[in-house]
């Protein structure tokens, strides 16, 4: 709520004139004879702690009535306005500062700072961008107005941009974004390849595992190169390499393995892989390409019997729904108590999968590489039965 930068500013003076006793009577029935301007400041500072910003921004107000010189109020009047939502009032004051010939240096940057930061949340992209750029000179504000930069290339989707800005802070702040310079060339790569152009694409993926080498979404957009320009062999190894690297994003391009391996006409090869990668990992998915495999191929019967025996030993919702769905199909058919239990199991699975993010909790039946909630990069993974979620 509060900017710890307010705290240190504050919390002195606070400290220093007891305002841990301070009143709190409503101040708007106070006269201005009772309105003490520096008890005035702690009250309003003690709303703020106590997260009533509201009441804070009333008191903050009547200061100003009586003394409309002070700067600090100014910005931290406006600062509340903005995160309240109201980014018009907040632009007004920072504005109307800026414009005060007698503002000391210090006071026009951290002015122009707060400006920026409106024209961020109001959307206008150009003068923000502007503001932060001048801003990035200025070292008490540089890591800060890059991090804006970033956010706001992000969001403008100029991802060659957000790179510079990445690398810019590289710099200055000594800490390695190579793994989110990676997604960036990710998302150029994406983009060519829904423009069908693979030869750029695949420029982007290796920029992109250049700067990170375990990179699964490069690793699934190279398979999805080489698979678009029928190299299947290339793609089927490709592909393979997550099930060592990151075996939970298997479900996100097994389709497309099995279809590759068959498109190869390599029997031999996807049962192999079937048979191998779903003793490691038991992942739902890959007991269900199995069992299907074995229906094709060796009817009904058989498929079941492998089930039947792999749930055994293998307790598993989805394994067991199929189970069901097989006996539908086959000598049995579906009483409607049968299709009670289908409705349950179908519903437990589908709420016990999809993709969450592991940083802020936000859920979905879709993948994001960059969370639509705390705007993390790879904080999403798929769920299911064999990667539950994190409790
Ligand atoms: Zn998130």
């Amino acid at each position: 709520m509060l900017d710890p930068v307010w705290l240190l500013v504050l919390l002195p003076l606070a400290a220093a004139s007891g305002w841990f006793v301070a009143k709190r009577d409503d101040i708007r029935k106070q006269t201005p004879a009772e309105f003490n301007l520096p008890s005035a400041y702690f009250t309003g500072l003690n709303f703020l702690l106590n997260e009533q910003p509201d009441k804070a921004i009333e008191v903050f107000i009547k200061v100003l009535e009586l003394d409309s010189e002070t700067v600090e109020m100014h910005l931290t009047l406006g600062n509340l306005f903005r995160r309240r939502g109201e980014v018009e009032r907040a632009t007004r004051i920072h504005q109307n500062l800026i414009a005060r010939p007698s503002l000391s240096e210090s006071q026009r940057i951290q002015a122009l700072y707060e400006l920026a930061q409106d024209y961020f949340k109001a959307g206008l992209f150009d003068r923000a961008e502007s503001l932060f750029q001048e801003l990035v000179d200025i070292p008490a504000h540089a890591e800060s107005a890059l991090r804006y930069l970033s956010q706001l290339y992000e969001q403008e989707k100029e991802w060659n941009k957000a790179i510079s800005v990445l690398r810019q802070s590289e710099k200055l702040i000594g800490k390695d974004q190579s793994n989110i310079i990676a997604q960036y060339y990710c998302e150029m790569a994406e983009q060519a390849l829904s423009d069908k152009k693979t030869g750029t694409a695949n420029d982007y993926i290796q920029h992109a595992l250049e700067e990170d080498d375990q990179c699964t979404r490069a690793i699934i957009l190279l398979g999805e190169v080489q698979y678009h320009d029928a190299d299947y062999r290339a793609a089927v190894q490709t592909w393979r390499t997550i099930e060592q690297q990151d075996p939970q994003f298997l479900s996100e391009i097994i389709d497309k393995l099995l279809d590759a391996y068959r498109r190869l006409d390599d029997d031999q090869g996807l049962e192999k892989f079937l048979d191998e990668s779903l003793r490691k990992l038991r992942n739902p998915k890959l007991l269900i390409a199995k069992v299907k495999e074995l229906r094709s191929k060796h009817g009904d019967a058989d498929a079941e019997e492998f089930l039947t025996d792999w749930l055994g030993d293998n307790p598993s919702i989805t394994g067991f729904r199929y189970l069901m769905e097989l006996r539908k199909t086959g000598k049995d058919k579906m009483t409607d108590r049968d299709r009670i239990i289908d409705n349950v199991l179908t519903n437990t699975i589908n709420t016990n999968s999809g993709y969450i993010c592991q940083q802020c909790g936000f859920s979905g039946r879709s993948m994001h590489w960059h969370c639509p909630g705390c705007k993390g990069w790879t904080t999403i993974k798929p769920i299911n039965e064999a990667h539950p979620p994190a409790r």
